[in-house]
């Protein structure tokens, strides 16, 4: 009786709120296991390409920045993007 879970089911705030509620590595980098922690600590068990996909979508949206693709593995709020040449961008980056 589990149904499939879908981005959708994850809350876009929630998934912000955890980002924000993260400590960050060095200056404002969380990395991505440390936000899946915090998240699931919160909403429960999420499957990582779940987590990644929902994070690839704040990111196209501008929600949060950081990298969706797993190159580098870290978020951080829209609002604290000190260095947008390390940000991924899914648009400009489609290279797997
Ligand atoms: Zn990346
Ligand atoms: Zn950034």
């Amino acid at each position: 009786m589990t149904k499939r879970m879908q981005c959708k089911d994850i809350p876009d705030q929630t998934f912000v709120d955890a980002v924000r509620r993260t400590t960050p590595v060095g200056t404002n980098w969380r990395m991505r296991w440390d936000v899946h922690t915090e998240l699931e600590s919160v909403f429960g068990p999420i499957p990582d390409n779940l987590f990644m996909a929902k994070a690839r979508r704040l990111i196209d949206r501008g929600l949060i920045g950081g990298c969706p693709c797993g190159c580098r593995g870290d978020f951080h709020p829209a609002d604290e993007c000190l260095s947008p040449g390390y940000c991924c961008h899914p648009t400009t980056e489609e290279t797997r």
